[in-house]
């Protein structure tokens, strides 16, 4: 990786692998100039969504965010590309779907503010430990 390079942690969540449109979301993520560094599809206990989304835990729908990322299969990702972390927030869109603006993932995909589609890390420091949650560093093939 050069310096300018960085890397984000995708989650592709369970409204796109129960509609068949993981490979749709993908195009888009490679088409914005990402390469999919790291890939696995799994199934979240609620307990590891809970994990994951600590930063949540007071917030009032966060019942329901673990309940919707455990209830199917997600694909984990690692996105790599310059800007990374930013430029994925961008490709995502905004959080409610309404409010997404057109060409952005959430916009052509999201169903709701709960199932909209994909999470992607908000900060790089997030990103480094939202990879080590899910990824080893010989997973990922740059
Ligand atoms: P993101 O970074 O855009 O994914 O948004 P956040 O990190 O703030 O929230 C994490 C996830 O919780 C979002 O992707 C939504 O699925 C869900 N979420 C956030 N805000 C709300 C809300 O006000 N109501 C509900 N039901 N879900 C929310």
């Amino acid at each position: 990786m050069s310096s300018t390079v960085q890397r984000t942690l995708s989650i592709l969540k369970p409204d796109v692998t129960q509609r068949n449109i993981t490979g749709a979301i993908n195009a888009m993520i490679e088409g914005a100039g990402f390469k999919i560094v790291a890939q696995r599809r799994t199934q979240l206990t609620r307990d590891h969504a809970a994990k994951f989304y600590d930063v949540h835990k007071e917030r009032p729908f966060f019942r329901d965010l673990c309940a919707i990322m455990s209830a199917g299969p997600v694909v984990v990702q690692v996105l790599e590309r310059d800007n990374a972390v930013h430029l994925y927030r961008e490709l995502m869109g905004a959080t409610d779907p309404k409010n997404a603006d057109a060409g952005t993932i959430r916009h052509a995909h999201g169903k709701s503010i709960d199932e909209n589609s994909v999470h992607g890390s908000d900060s790089l420091e997030n990103a480094k430990k939202e990879i080590a949650f899910f990824f080893q560093d010989s997973d990922i093939i740059s």
